[in-house]
């Protein structure tokens, strides 16, 4: 039984002020909620507050991204080894926006999970195809390849506590939400290349979530696909009341 996971990627929205106003008006609309994990990823100047915050809460907090050193001569990086010692567990690696306007490739991404597995953290790794893969019939073959890459060199029994996050190009910001049974689809070959690589139990054992235009509206229906283990959410997430209705959906 694997626990459903709803992230909310906050990217590059919120001062500090707005943080708090959030995590007042977010945290009693979940407090009840046990059935799922939720989790907050702010810019990473807000990470130490927003931890503060949410102390004592169920609810947790993630980066955006991270450097893949421990430490060292990298200007304006975050090291896994400073999110560990700050407490934080998640941690998402190689959302589309990275890979867009940051540089990020398949083997940094490869980089950046395995030194996250080495620190303890959760790695949350977006995998996703653009529009024109997806019309030009290569979307199983984009999915393929970014799992591989992003999974070479990991062993099975480190690969615990791996999420991924299939993540649409042309769903995400788009208000174009993939129709569960494209999701469901494409949560199947990835869960497949999981377990290729690192074993059935692996495959069958992590959470694959789906990100693109998740609405309190279609968030339930996504929810209930056999493969669909939980939501990475953008625009939808920044308003307290909406994402709660998306943590809380079907309650
Ligand atoms: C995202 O940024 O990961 C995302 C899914 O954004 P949105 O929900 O706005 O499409």
């Amino acid at each position: 039984m694997r626990k459903k996971l709803i992230a909310a990627n906050w990217k590059m929205y919120k001062t500090s002020a707005e943080v708090t106003a959030f995590t007042s008006a977010f945290l009693p609309l979940v407090a009840a909620n046990t059935r799922d994990e939720i989790v907050l990823a702010p810019p990473t100047i807000w990470l130490t507050q927003l931890h503060a915050e949410l102390k004592g809460s169920n609810v947790s907090a993630s980066a955006q991204t991270m450097d893949w050193h421990t430490e060292g001569a990298f200007t304006g990086e975050t090291s896994p080894l400073m999110l560990k010692a700050l407490g934080v567990k998640y941690v998402i690696i190689g959302h589309s926006e990275r890979r867009q306007y940051f540089n990020e490739t398949d083997e940094t991404v490869n980089l950046k999970l395995k030194a996250a597995i080495a620190q303890g953290l959760t790695p949350i790794v977006c995998v996703g195809e653009l529009l024109a893969e997806r019309e030009a019939g290569k979307t199983a073959d984009i999915l393929r390849r970014q799992v591989t890459i992003a999974l070479q060199n990991v062993a099975p029994a480190e690969a615990a506590k791996l999420v991924v996050a299939y993540e649409p190009v042309w769903a995400i910001g788009t208000g174009k939400t993939a129709t569960p049974e494209i999701a469901e689809e494409a949560h199947k070959i990835i869960r497949t290349e999981i377990a290729t690589a690192l074993g059935l139990d692996v495959g069958a054992a992590t959470r694959i979530l789906y990100g693109g235009s998740v609405k309190p509206d279609n968030c339930p229906t996504l929810m209930a696909c056999a493969n669909i283990d939980g939501a990475l959410v953008g625009g939808a997430s920044l308003d307290p009341s909406s994402f709660a209705k998306i943590a809380n959906y079907g309650a």
